[in-house]
């Protein structure tokens, strides 16, 4: 079964330890071995801006995380750049996986509409617009009601505005709940959550209320379930029946074209049922079981490569 993974913080974890961390052969979730073993078609490597980075540093941040992204998938023999699905399925007829840049906090923005432009000449795909702390879009999910409950910015607006008239795709994990409603209200095209549950199966505010799981469907847009037990179940261990149960009510909430995966490898410390990316077959064989081969091919790339 093909694999597409539409969120990691792969890239950050190694830049953040800025030693030769090597995408080729590690010992955490991804390396080219594990994406191999894994039976993956595409990776999505989320450029993560921290809010301790703001203002100009952000941007120059951005920059440098680019040129980053472009050395450390060239280091592998078996991973190529890709942005769209036409890429990714271009590589994987030559035998190659890909990588695809994404953003996590489009902070780097800072209020300057042209950057978009310039981040999709980057090969930015995916624009996660928010992370855990405010930015010059929006405010993040919060357990605050009043917090949560803040539209988006008015640079945020003219953002999705903008992004209807691009081919760039807006992703609304961790965005609080007045900013989703303004992007489903805005936006003419499909919109995704790359990493986040069902707040029906775990009550947690980086959960989707089932409103908001219908919005995206209807946008034909997509949900990727992540693996991260603090948001799947509250515990500190992830099983895969966990994620099968949040695969389950996306599917009954939404429909079978809303289900990917998105699972947060290298960004989460818990205790899981694989060791990272070379044991996704298993889960896929545990999807197949459960929903049969052509949903389940659905949750495991079908619906992602739509989007993209
Ligand atoms: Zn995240």
């Amino acid at each position: 079964m093909k694999i597409i993974d539409l969120h990691c913080d792969t890239l950050y974890k190694h830049i953040e330890l800025k030693t030769d961390y090597s995408l080729c052969c590690n010992d955490g979730h991804i390396s080219e071995e594990g994406l191999r073993a894994g039976g993956y078609m595409a990776q999505c490597f989320a450029i993560y801006q921290p809010t301790r980075i703001t203002g100009g540093d952000g941007y120059s941040f951005f920059i440098e995380q680019c040129d980053y992204f472009r050395k450390f998938s060239k280091e592998c023999s078996l991973i190529r750049c890709a942005v769209t699905g036409k890429d990714i399925e271009n590589n994987y007829n030559q035998g190659k996986i890909s990588a695809v840049i994404t953003v996590e906090n489009a902070d780097f923005l800072n209020n300057r509409i042209e950057r978009l432009k310039e981040a999709r000449n980057r090969g930015i795909r995916i624009l996660g617009l928010i992370h855990n702390g405010e930015n010059c879009l929006g405010f993040p999910q919060s357990r605050d009601k009043r917090l949560d409950c803040l539209p988006l910015k008015d640079f945020g607006k003219e953002v999705i505005d903008a992004i209807n008239y691009t081919d760039l795709i807006a992703d609304v994990s961790h965005l609080n709940y007045g900013g989703f409603r303004d992007v489903a209200e805005l936006s003419k095209k499909p919109f995704i959550a790359t990493h986040s549950g069902c707040r029906e199966v775990f009550d947690h505010p980086r959960n989707l209320y089932d409103e908001q799981i219908k919005s995206i469907a209807q946008s034909g847009g997509v949900v990727g379930v992540l693996f991260y037990s603090c948001f799947l179940n509250g515990t500190d261990s992830t099983a895969a029946e966990d994620i099968i149960r949040h695969i389950e009510h996306l599917i009954n909430v939404g429909g079978e074209d809303v289900a990917a995966i998105g699972t947060d490898f290298d960004g989460m410390d818990c205790e899981m049922f694989i060791s990272g990316a070379g044991g996704m077959q298993k889960l896929a064989e545990m999807l197949i079981k459960k929903f049969g081969y052509s949903i389940a091919e659905k949750i495991c790339f079908r619906n992602a490569i739509r989007n993209l």
